[in-house]
This record gives C-alpha cells, structure tokens and sequence, in this order.
C-alpha cells in the first residue's frame, strides 16, 4: 500500500445555535496591556434558534489501495505546511510505517521540532493511525495495546461557563449530579487586575468546593497568565480548597518559574498543553516543575509521540491526562494505558460541541466516563448530511 495523496478539505455548514454558549473567556497573557483587556463577561452572541455558519478543516490520507486516513478539524496555520512541506515528500511512502514518516519528517526540516510543524506532523500521525486501523480492521487503542482501560475516565472541563457565583454554584452541582467526578475551572483574574481580581479568583475556588462538597475533584488553569508571585500567592490561597492542580499558571518554557511555584505553593502543578515531543517534557519532568503532564496528540507530536511521553513520564511517576483538543486522539491512547499511567482525558464541555459539528454521532462521556468508538480506526466520519459546501483548501 502507497500515499497516493494528502488532502485538506474544508466543510461548511449551518447549525442551530447552541443553548450552551460561552459566557465568560478567563484570564490571556495579553491582558497586561489595557487595550487588550476588554470585557471578559458576555451575553450569548445568537438566539437560540439562530443558524450559525461554521467551517472545519479535515485531512485525509489517500493510498493507492483505496484506504483513507482521516483526521481533524486541524488549524489553518498548520494546513499549510501539510500542503506545501509534507504532502510531496509522503506520495509513494508505505502509510502503516508511521514510525519512519515521523522521524522522516523531523530529521528533514530543521524548524520541525515544535510549533506549527509539530502540529501538521501530529494531525497527520493521527491520521496516519486511524487509516493503519481501517487498513487492519481494528480500533486504534487495540493496536496500541489495548484494552487496558474500559472505560476512561474523564473530568468535565468547564471553559466559558459564567464564573458568576450563583451561575457558577448551580452549573458545579450540575456536572456532579452528571457524574463527573473531576471539574476543571478557569480563572478570570491575573496579576493586572490586583488584589480585588485576585481575592475574586480565590472567591470562585471556595465558592466551587461548597458547591460540590469534599468528594469532588477541582482543578484550575490560568491560561498561561500569571507571573510567579501571583501564581505562589493565589495558590497557597486556594490550598484550602483542596484544588486537584493548578495549570499553567505560567508559561510552560518557564520552567524554574513553574519550579519555584511548585515548590513554594504546595498545590499540584500541571502543564503540558503547549509542549511538543519527549524531548521538552524531559526538560519539565528533570526540573522537577510539574505533576501533571497534559500532552495534547494534536499538537505533542500525535498518537505516536503521546504513547512515548506517557512511557517518559511513567519513569517518573508523573501522570499524563492529555489536554482535550483532539478527544478522540487522546482517547485511544488513554484505552491502551494504565490508569496509573494515564488517569483521565479532558472533556471540553463547550467546546467538543463546535468541533464535532460535523462528525457523526457525538462522543461524549456518561456519567464521567467515556467508551472510545469500536468502529476501525479513531472513529471520526463526517456525517454528509451536515456538511453544506466543501473545497479543497490550497
Ligand atoms: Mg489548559
């Protein structure tokens, strides 16, 4: 079997608006600037029975045999370099030796270590592996290794929900009745908006742990916007409120910044999101600057690189519970690990909802735990009958 192409498609599409709709955007490192700070609190942008237009990006491997590799949505920035850079070089190639196009392709470019490279190899790792699993006949986290874990676990992510206190009271209680046994919040606040934002922030962590009671997990991100005094301070102030982390309370290439955190807020820090490969997560895990490590296989290097990190981060004790950008992705590799390994995946609660628009079905989790598709490969399939227009994107 040949790569006989690599395709980028752009879907477009009309949907109802969603009854659940962002009501709040968290703290962003461009808020020290005044001008970027803006309103972080708004109403829902459509009525409920509006239609809203969207368009997604998906990738498709083409071989020779008929068999097709499908992943996404991926970003715009990185489709570009699977269209210019990759597309060519992958003609021709064998599709199931996913190991060798991966360290191809980072030892062909130098700039291929990180970033938006990173990302185009990892969308297209995915993809990779989910045509190797229609090739096969078999779900992904079989070939992983798994079953390991039936089912996964997983926390509910709550980004964009009102952080308004009642809303916020009523919505934690909500996703516990749901049976989620972890939520994860997100701060509001950073260092520009001083101690009132900051005794607000702290406000919201209390707030939450009356709300749900002692046997529910809390975790908090700060979006990579704080700086080391705020994070030791704020954290040592919610300590009591027994948060289960802390995220990027700075950013991730701060690491004696994230160390000194650690160690002087005595909170668990996690991070991970923005780092891509073994390589920099070594860097963290050696710095002794965080306990949770949250890979993301959309932009970590893919599938194949989320299985090494976790065998990394096992050498250390460290769990991995992979950021929720690409669910189904982390999700096969969470079946095929041990949950000491890898403990939970993130569900996005807001946000799963516009980047599955298009697929088939909605794979969501029950009562706090998630099955991954049976159905050969990841188990992503546009569904026709969403999709309006498509174009190639070139
Ligand atoms: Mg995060």
């Amino acid at each position: 079997m040949k790569i006989s192409d690599v395709v980028l498609t752009e879907v477009t599409g009309e949907f109802p608006a969603d009854e659940l709709q962002a009501a709040e955007r968290g703290s962003r490192p461009l808020d020290v600037y005044p001008e970027f700070r803006g309103t972080r609190t708004f109403e829902p942008s459509h009525a409920p029975d509006e239609k809203v237009r969207q368009s997604d990006v998906y990738l498709e491997v083409h071989t020779d045999e008929g068999v097709t590799g499908l992943f996404g949505p991926v970003d715009g920035g990185h489709a570009i370099i699977l269209r210019r850079e990759i597309r060519d070089f992958l003609i021709g190639r064998d599709p199931l030796a996913i190991e060798k196009t991966w360290d191809l392709l980072l030892r062909r470019n130098r700039h291929a270590r990180s970033s938006y490279y990173m990302m185009a190899m990892s969308a297209l790792d995915c993809a990779l592996w989910d045509l190797k699993g229609k090739a096969l006949g078999q779900p992904v986290y079989r070939l992983l290794g798994g079953p390991v874990q039936e089912p996964v676990r997983a926390y509910a992510s709550m980004l964009g929900f009102s952080l308004e206190p009642e809303a916020l009271a009523e919505r934690a209680a909500e996703y516990k009745q749901l049976g989620y046994w972890a939520q994860k919040w997100f701060f509001r606040h950073g260092p520009p908006d001083g101690d009132e934002g900051a005794a607000e922030n702290v406000e919201v962590a209390r707030t939450l742990r009356q709300a749900v009671g002692d046997d529910i997990a809390l975790m908090f991100d700060a979006f990579n916007s704080w700086d080391v005094p705020y994070a030791i301070d704020v954290a040592r102030r919610i300590a009591p409120y027994r948060p289960g982390w802390l995220e990027e309370p700075v950013p991730v290439d701060r690491i004696e910044g994230l160390r000194r955190i650690r160690e002087r807020s005595g909170i668990p820090i996690a991070t991970g999101e923005h780092l891509y490969t073994r390589w920099q997560v070594k860097q963290i895990l050696d710095a002794g600057a965080a306990d949770v490590i949250q890979a993301d296989p959309d932009w970590c290097g893919g599938i194949s690189e989320l299985v090494k990190i976790a065998a990394l981060c096992s050498a250390y004790d460290v769990p991995v519970c992979p950021h929720g950008h690409s669910l189904h992705a982390a999700l096969h590799v969470a079946a095929a690990l041990p949950h000491s390994v890898l403990p939970q995946v993130e569900f996005l609660i807001l946000h799963q909802r516009h980047k599955q628009r298009f697929m088939k079905g909605f794979l969501e989790p029950e009562s706090g735990v998630i099955q991954p598709p049976e159905t050969p490969g990841l188990g992503i399939e546009i569904d026709p009958a969403k999709v309006q227009s498509r174009r190639a994107v070139e």
